[in-house]
């Protein structure tokens, strides 16, 4: 037993936990959890729980069912609304083979083995997320419009608003796990919030990310209102975006800075951006995984549409924000295509693939786009070489289908059941005659 498995049962014997939730994410980056008593901590360190793996989406194929799941005792945290005492904690797990090989399965691993490639070049793999999220009035039956908390826009103030006493509650318990908050605020959307993580190693993040969505959803539950992650939930409002700083160190010093150089970016992110942005469209369907979410993409209201990058520039794909002076350390881009419903291990695994792509080949970075590109004809984006970014769900498999980089980042098992899963969902979707369709020719038709 290790020190850090020791300092999990101590602690689950003086804060006298009674129930260890053993958490671990789907392929569709949605949580699982299953929770022990504390007397079967050792044995779940030693040899892991299993469980039935053909049962949650994506990780084992029928003929392979038994999986185990190990939990990492290096993110152990007490559940702070299960209350003081008889409390439950949770740890993340890794997804393990009857032969105790890594799954290849598991999302967690997906990112582990991507985060290995980086660090096999000097590199690690920083991130940092706004994440963005509706509070509605509980839902009873969802023919009918969802119903905001309030009608708030950017940064307001909202006299006895909800969302303050809503993101007070939310910010205390993520700080109380461990996960610091940098900023919180009304977004632009009736009842839409933002909150920001402070920027922490990928694996972190993703983890950050998944215990995140929950709290959201349990504070939500406590104050009787109800919470969603889905990109594009009204049609007339914006929808929710989880736009990621990304930035690679070399120990101690931040690659990205370049001092002297334009906006002080250094060689290694120039071919990083080139990197995202010529894999942009083969990685969307990771990034933006639903029939919905392109409905955000193509919705405007600040989404990203288009693949360019600027330099302070909303309406571009891959943004670099303003440098302050002297805080080098602080360098990054911005990728702003990505959605609140990704599974965050996959998105940035995909991403840093993309990024180190650029940097292995020596990618130019193309022009930057001033203007605002939304403004543009389609010719002059074509002038400029701006490309579209998938339009549909169904572009956007079929693009990634014909992606190496995907496939190899993602593993062949992923990769297959991403692809089968989506073109499932779309062709579900394509089925559907919609209260559009009905609305608009129904009357003449
Ligand atoms: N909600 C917008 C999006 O979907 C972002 C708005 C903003 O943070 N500037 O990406
Ligand atoms: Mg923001
Ligand atoms: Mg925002
Ligand atoms: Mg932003």
């Amino acid at each position: 037993m290790d020190r850090q498995q020791e300092f999990v049962l101590r602690t689950v014997e003086e804060r006298d936990i009674r129930f260890i939730r053993l958490w671990f994410t789907d392929v569709l980056g949605i949580l699982k959890s299953v929770a022990i008593a504390p007397a079967e901590l050792e044995s779940a360190f030693s040899e892991g729980i299993g469980f039935d793996g053909s049962s949650i989406e994506g990780l084992t194929r029928v003929y392979e069912a038994d999986m185990i799941a190990r939990p990492d005792p290096t993110t152990f945290q007490i559940l702070p609304w299960r209350g003081e005492r008889q409390g439950t904690a949770r740890m993340f797990c890794d997804i393990l083979t009857p032969d105790n090989e890594p799954s290849l399965a598991d999302s967690r691993n997906v990112l582990k083995r991507a985060l290995a490639k980086a660090s096999d070049q000097g590199f690690t793999f920083y991130t940092h997320p706004e994440v963005e999220f509706y509070l509605f009035e509980s839902p009873t039956d969802l023919t009918q419009p969802l119903v905001p908390v309030d009608q708030g826009g950017y940064f307001d103030h909202v006299p006895r608003g909800t969302t303050h006493d809503f993101r007070r509650s939310a910010i205390g318990m993520l700080e109380s796990m461990g996960i610091s908050v940098e900023f919180s605020h009304h977004e632009a959307g009736p009842g839409q919030n933002e909150i920001d993580l402070r920027y922490a190693d990928a694996l972190t993040t993703a983890d950050n990310i998944m215990t995140f969505r929950t709290v959201v959803k349990e504070v939500a539950l406590e104050q009787g209102v109800f919470a969603s992650f889905m990109p594009k939930p009204l049609v007339d409002q914006p929808g929710s975006g989880m736009h990621t700083h990304l930035s690679l160190f070399e120990g101690d010093r931040n690659a990205f800075h370049g001092a002297g150089n334009e906006y002080e970016l250094s060689k290694v992110a120039r071919s990083f951006i080139a990197g995202l942005l010529k894999h942009a469209p083969e990685i969307t369907a990771v990034t933006n995984q639903y029939v919905n979410s392109y409905k955000r993409l193509w919705g405007g209201a600040e989404a990203p549409s288009y693949v360019c990058w600027g330099h302070n520039n909303r309406s571009a794909l891959v943004r670099v924000p303003m440098y302050k002076p002297g805080k080098g350390q602080s360098s990054r881009v911005e990728y702003r295509a990505l959605d609140s419903a990704a599974n965050p291990y996959l998105a940035f695994a995909v991403l840093l693939a993309a990024g180190l792509k650029g940097i292995e080949e020596g990618y130019e970075l193309p022009e930057g786009a001033e203007d605002d590109v939304w403004e543009l004809t389609d010719s002059e984006r074509r002038a400029l070489g701006i490309e579209p970014l998938p339009q549909s769900l169904d572009q956007a498999i079929s693009i990634m289908e014909r992606s190496e980089l995907v496939a190899e980042t993602l593993g062949e098992h992923v990769f297959d059941f991403v692809l089968r899963n989506k073109r499932r969902e779309w062709d579900e979707y394509r089925g559907q005659v919609t209260q559009f369709e009905l609305q608009k020719f129904l009357p003449i038709l």
